[in-house]
């Protein structure tokens, strides 16, 4: 399996962007597919499932984009429901995928006298209507300005659970004001970047990273000249979380940086321009990443169309997702680091002469996993 193969195309045996589902399920979207059965049971990676990342006791709230988001019929099936389906072609899931990956070739074909159903409703539906909200600095380089640098996070967060106020301070008021702080840097500081920089800060990321999708979709600048993006989601607390043997106080100038793995030069550039900052950069993340933190934050849609990215994050801590992610809890003065870091990094990829490459191909197989 690639999953156990050190020297697999696919990172070694990292996990990929082309693990998760969410980014299997666009690809065959965009072919026009009528509906998904996606086949569970293959080998465990060791890493434990993702947690919810809002409540959905009740079974909602669940939002998407109207008429453009997964409004496919999807559903899982076991293994042997699957080689059921498949038994008229006289294949089975385990041959199918020895042979793709051998091959590393879609096997795709018409399975003879075999019909699934699938239906999907949609109960006690709502509209609502929410923004991204965007700015951008045109670049100086009558060239080079054509391309762009995205800085961003996410401003919702959870709104009123239960009774309960959730302030979001951490996730993500404390990324929102970063992106405003580095704007106010560029226009103040009358930093002139060659190429051109987008600010912008999405829209109901907690609601499975739906105004992302939308940029994405809908951008406002070419994605083929984006050149990079750079995320801060939870900028604000000290890591304090059962994954990792650090206590909180040992975390007190450290920051995760997750996803350069794929464009090593980014990180590169982001550890450069930390000499003048001083923080732990932490990638550990980029190497076990048992909660997929990596997957749920907005960068996450880049890594797709093979964009550039970094996230920036410090972390999760007991208060993470609930009312006592306040003000009163956060780190300030690293803040203040990061979104100075953040500044910096954005302003040399905007200067750089350098083209930035998303998973350089021919790049040496990444390291077995600790
Ligand atoms: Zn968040």
């Amino acid at each position: 399996m690639p999953a156990n193969d050190p020297h697999s195309r696919f990172m070694g045996q990292w996990d990929t962007y082309h693990a998760f589902n969410w980014g299997k399920l666009e690809v065959v979207r965009k072919h026009g597919l009528a509906g998904i059965l996606l086949v569970q049971g293959g080998p465990s990676r060791g890493t434990k499932p993702i947690p919810p990342s809002s409540p959905r006791a009740s079974g909602g709230p669940i939002i998407a984009l109207q008429g453009q988001m997964w409004d496919l019929p999807i559903f899982t099936v076991t293994r042997a429901a699957a080689d059921q389906l498949l038994a008229p072609s006289g294949k089975t899931t385990d041959q199918l995928q020895a042979q793709i990956d051998a091959t590393g070739d879609p096997a795709s074909f018409v399975v003879p006298n075999s019909t699934a159903c699938m239906s999907k409703a949609f109960t006690d539906t709502s509209t609502h209507n929410d923004r991204n909200v965007v700015a951008l600095l045109p670049g100086s380089d009558p060239t080079l300005s054509a391309q762009t640098v995205i800085v961003t996070a996410h401003h919702d967060h959870m709104g009123t659970v239960n009774g309960h106020i959730y302030h979001g301070a951490d996730d993500n008021a404390s990324g929102t004001a970063g992106v405003m702080e580095i704007a106010t840097a560029f226009v103040q500081g009358h930093v002139h970047p060659r190429r051109s920089v987008l600010f912008m800060v999405y829209a109901a990321e907690e609601r499975g990273l739906v105004g992302s999708y939308y940029y994405v979709n809908h951008p406002l600048r070419p994605l083929a000249t984006t050149v990079a993006t750079l995320n801060m989601d939870m900028i604000g607390r000290n890591e304090n979380d059962t994954n990792w043997p650090t206590p909180a106080d040992g975390n007190i100038n450290m920051v995760n940086v997750l996803g350069t793995r794929y464009n090593p030069a980014l990180g590169a550039i982001v550890a450069r321009e930390n000499q003048f900052e001083g923080l732990k950069l932490d990638q550990k993340m980029d190497v076990v990443d048992p909660d997929s933190l990596w997957s749920r934050s907005d960068q996450y849609w880049y890594a797709g169309l093979h964009i550039p990215q970094v996230l920036f994050q410090t972390g999760l801590q007991p208060d993470y997702h609930t009312e006592n992610d306040i003000a009163a809890t956060l780190n300030y003065p690293k803040m203040t680091k990061i979104a100075r870091l953040v500044f910096l990094s954005a302003a040399a990829v905007a200067n750089s002469s350098q083209k930035i490459l998303f998973y350089p191909a021919g790049a040496p197989a990444a390291p077995a996993r600790p």
